[in-house]
Formats: structure tokens, sequence, C-alpha cells
């Protein structure tokens, strides 16, 4: 108690001596004349240029409101270092943008805008097996260089991160990130070498286990710009022992199957699978008709899969599916293929190249959304708790819901199993020990719609959660919403411990608040 007391006066402590800048708003004329003073040649759009709704806008149009000043266009280190020292100087805001999914619009601004697109080289150094990635790489950028590098140096090396090929980089590992792989390597942020940083004075400074620590803990889940600006992320490599993969997607229809099915996902996925083994549930209704999807990869051939696997999935699909129709779900890839359904790409008939996959950077961005996500320790099995969360697909509150398992994982930095890690494991803020990641929203076309989207999930969430969560209440800091933080503390995200840390941290790293955009302010509470 007498711990938990101490916690709270710190956060408090923090919440109250945090600073910021004092943010004062600038003509885009008098930032490009500072820009150009620390970078003469950088490329800069104002609102009235015809490339400037291109370079600003993100994926979820809810903020388009929202417009920089001033985007510059990053392709040199020189040109964040000048956007730092242009907001230092005019005590404008500064923001960095890479992939732009972030779900709260923490990379818009109405001050400056560093959008790092064409800052995305890919460096790889086959002695110590990394990959360098300069900041705006987006994911699907660095798996088709990770399939390149594959195919010239026959060794198969994998990166693990999410499903959506533009996802940046940069944002994904600040804000945890589970992919595919995920069982075997963990989150992105387990799988980094070292980070290349831009502080809060302006000066490019290394960071990992043995320099600037501190900052190398918060960069890998803290989920926001305020610790520096990152230049590069150089990766560790896992070199897999097969060239050949499995990928699985294949749904059970009506209510008692989907129960059935979705009890047995959520003891075997995050439980009983083996690591390579890396699957997702989705639910859905089509026609009608309450369906539960799975989709996942097994690193390895389909004999492999199916000597490893096949005996649990009969019985996980006992009565639904027989032998061979549950042999068929098991479809072998070589490493494009299987990245290309992963990342859902196949879907639209390609890329059909590592080249071509490095140049995905098609953005959605006629959506609007609302997400939010549990982080869970127990999992659900009650029939009416499924039927509940089919009756707000049909009322129109929801139109997602997936769970994603994490449990079971192996800490490639130890070889520890995820389960056994302590869930308060101080080398990230990530918490760690969770079996299902859930998250869950709604979509609109026109933002509009935004409140609309907002209430009807917020309904859902008030009927849903208290059948998902027991106990302590944890949130996945990837998908985190504007207007909920806005309410929340970060112990959510990160525990009250990790939170502390996160603060003093961005404190000591910024004592101006010159990186102290909307996200720091609403995660640490920070004013
Ligand atoms: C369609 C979609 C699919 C997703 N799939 C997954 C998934 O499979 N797994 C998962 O874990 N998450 C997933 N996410 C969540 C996603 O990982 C996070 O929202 C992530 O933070 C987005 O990063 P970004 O670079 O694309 O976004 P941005 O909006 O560009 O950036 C997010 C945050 O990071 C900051 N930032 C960006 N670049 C830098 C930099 N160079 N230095 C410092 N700060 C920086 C931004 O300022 C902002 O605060 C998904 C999100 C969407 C919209």
């Amino acid at each position: 108690m007498t711990f938990q007391i101490s916690l709270f006066l710190a956060l408090t402590a923090y919440i109250l001596q945090s600073s910021s800048a004092l943010i004062t708003h600038r003509s885009a004329a008098e930032i490009a004349e500072c820009i150009a003073k620390y970078s003469p040649d950088a490329t800069v759009y104002g609102q009235s240029d015809n490339a400037f709704y291109q370079s600003y806008i993100g994926t979820n149009l809810a903020f388009e409101d929202e417009k920089p000043e001033l985007v510059v266009i990053v392709t040199s280190v020189e040109d964040i270092k000048a956007g730092v020292k242009c907001a230092i100087e005019l005590g404008e805001e500064v923001v960095v943008r890479n992939g732009g999914h972030s779900f709260a619009g923490y990379s818009y601004t109405s001050g400056i805008m560093l959008n790092l697109d064409a800052y995305n080289a890919i460096d790889f150094n086959r002695v110590s097996n990394e990959v360098t990635v300069q900041s705006g790489n987006r994911l699907g950028r660095v798996y088709g260089a990770l399939i390149e590098e594959s195919e010239r140096s026959g060794n198969t090396q994998v990166v693990g991160a999410g499903t959506c090929p533009t996802v940046g980089a940069s944002g994904h590992t600040l804000c945890a990130g589970w992919g595919m792989f995920g069982r075997k390597v963990g989150y992105i942020g387990d799988q980094i070498a070292s980070i290349d940083l831009v502080n809060a004075t302006g000066e490019l400074i290394t960071v990992s286990e043995t320099a600037n620590k501190d900052l190398f803990y918060a960069l890998r889940g803290g989920c926001s710009s305020s610790f520096g600006f990152i230049e590069s992320i150089t990766f560790r490599m896992t070199t897999l022992d097969t060239d050949r993969f499995v990928y699985i997607d294949t749904r059970v229809y009506d209510i008692d199957n989907v129960v059935r099915v979705g009890n047995w996902f959520q003891q075997y996925g995050p439980e009983d699978a083996p690591p390579e083994l890396t699957i997702q549930w989705t639910f859905g209704i089509g026609g009608g008709v309450p369906y539960g999807r799975i989709r996942g990869l097994f690193l390895g051939s389909a004999t492999v899969a199916k000597k490893e696997l096949l005996a649990d999935w009969e019985a996980g699909f006992d009565g639904i599916y027989n032998q061979s129709e549950v042999e068929d779900m098991f479809v072998e890839y070589d490493y494009l293929g299987a990245v290309n359904e992963f990342t859902g790409l196949a879907s639209n008939g390609g890329p059909y190249s590592a080249l071509e996959l490095m140049a995905t950077d098609e953005l959605d961005r006629e959506t609007v959304f609302y997400k939010n996500s549990y982080l869970q320790f127990e999992v659900i099995n009650d029939r009416q708790a499924y039927v509940k969360i089919f009756n707000h697909f049909e009322d129109g509150n929801l139109d997602f819901l997936q769970w994603k398992c994490m449990g079971g994982a192996v800490d490639i930095r130890d070889g520890k199993e995820m389960g056994s890690v302590d869930r308060w494991d101080q080398r990230s803020p990530v918490i760690r020990g969770q079996r299902i990641q859930t998250h869950y929203g709604l979509t609109a076309k026109s933002w509009q719609d935004y409140e609309d989207v907002k209430a009807r999930v917020t309904l859902a969430e008030q009927d849903l959660v208290p059948d998902w969560v027991s106990g302590d209440l944890w949130r996945y800091p990837g998908y985190l919403v504007r207007e909920y933080s806005d309410n929340a503390t970060g112990p959510e995200y990160f525990g009250a411990e990790n939170t502390v840390k996160l603060a003093v941290i961005r404190r000591t790293a910024d004592p101006e608040g010159t990186l102290l955009a909307l996200s720091a302010k609403d995660l640490y509470k920070a004013t």
C-alpha cells in the first residue's frame, strides 16, 4: 500500500511539474525562412501548395482540420535538426509524421510537420545480421527489402512487425508493434539494436542498451515523439531455418460453432500453439450469418505444419471440418507470398515482387475510424458474451473486433517465454504476459460521422468490456484514442511505475518541452 501511495504521489508530482513550451504560431513564410537557414536545400509546402494535402493528411480523416502551417519534406538529417531548431527559435510546435496511422491523430499539428516519407533508405549489415532503416520507412517497404536481402543472401531474414504495410516503422516501434511473427520474435521493439535520434536541442545521438539507456527503454513502447525524433532504427534480424511459410485463413459460421472454435482459439493460440505459429481471430457477419475467422502464419512448410499442428486443429474443428478440410487450411507460400497474404495485399492481386512490395505507399485516406483496445490476461468463454458482440455488429455499433494472440511468445532477448516474463519487465514500458490483445472499432466514410462513430463504439464498449476485463485494466498503446486518453492516465497503458519512469525520462530529455506534442500531454498528463 505504501508503495502504491508513493507511486501515486510521484506521478502527481510529475503531472504538476511537467513543462511544455509556450507555443507561438508563426506564418509559413517565417517558418520557411528559419528552416532554410539550417537546411538550405529543404523542400517545404505551405497550405496553398498543390502537394500540401497529400503531405499532411494521415489515415484518420477525423483530424483533417488540423493543418500544419508548414510541412518539411525530410530528405536529410539536417531537415530534422532544422525542424527542432526552428521550433526552439520560433516557439512553434513541431511534430514528426511517419506512417500517419496514429488512431488518435498524434502526428497532426497546426505548427511544423516533419514528413518523413522520402527519408527511407535501408542498409543491411551481414556481419552483425542487422538492418538499419531510416525513420520514414513503412512496414511494407521494410518487408520488401528483407525479402530481397533473403533472396540475395540465401538466408530467410525477418523482422517481426504489424500486418498493415503502410504503418510507419518509427511510429510502430514507439507504440509497441505486434504482428504476424509476434509469438516467435516479440514486439518490434524487442528486435532493436540501436536507434539514432535527434534530441530536443537538435543534435544527433545514438541510443542503445549501453548508450542513453533510459531513452532506449522509452522509445520501445513509450508511444510519444517527445523523447526525441528518430532518425534511423537498427534492427537485429532473426534468421529462420526455413524459407517456406504456411498461411491459414479459415472461417466458422453459426453462433454455436463460433463459440466452440472461439473458445478453442483462446486457449490454443496464446498458450498451446508453438511459437512458430501466430494467429488472430476476427468476428464478422456475412449475409446475416455470424462468423469467426482465424488468420495466421506458420514459419515452416505445409508438411511440417501438418506434423506439428494437425492433431490440435482437428480437435479444435471437430464435427465442423473433417481431416482433409483441416489439412486444406494449411496453404504453403514462399516469403513474398506469405507477406502478401498477412498484409492483406494479396486480396488486391499482388504485389508480384519484393520491389513492388517496397513501393506500396497507397494509404486508405477515405475513412474515419475510432478504435480502442484491451490487453487481456483472462479471456471470455461464455456464449452470451459472443452473442452480445454480434448484437453490436447487427446494431451498427461495431464493424471490427479482433483478438490477437500474444501469450506463449518467446522473448528473443533471453529465450524466455513471454507469458513467464515479468509483467513489469523493465527493459521496455510494454506490459507483458497477456494472452490476448482485443481491439475493436467502427469505420465511417466521412469525418462528419466521427461523433456518431465514437458514440456507437463507446456504447458497445460499456456493454462488452465488463465481460472481458477482470481485475486491472490495461490498454495497448498502438491503439490510443485521443478522447479516451484525454481522460485517462498512463498507468492504463504502461502501469504506474513505467508511467512515472517515462515522465522522468521525458522531462530529462526535453526540459523545455520543445518536442512535447499532444501525445505526451495525454499519455503522461504533462501540462
Ligand atoms: C490500419 C492500421 C493497422 C494497424 N496494424 C497494427 C498491427 O498489426 N500491429 C500493431 O501493433 N499496431 C498496428 N496499428 C497501430 C500502429 O502500429 C500505431 O498506430 C503506430 O503508432 C502508427 O505509426 P505511424 O508511423 O504509422 O503513425 P504516425 O501517426 O506517423 O506516428 C505515430 C506516433 O509516432 C510519432 N512518430 C512517428 N515517427 C517518429 C519519429 N521518427 N520520431 C519520433 N516520433 C515519431 C508520431 O509523432 C506520433 O506520435 C495499426 C494501425 C492502423 C491505422
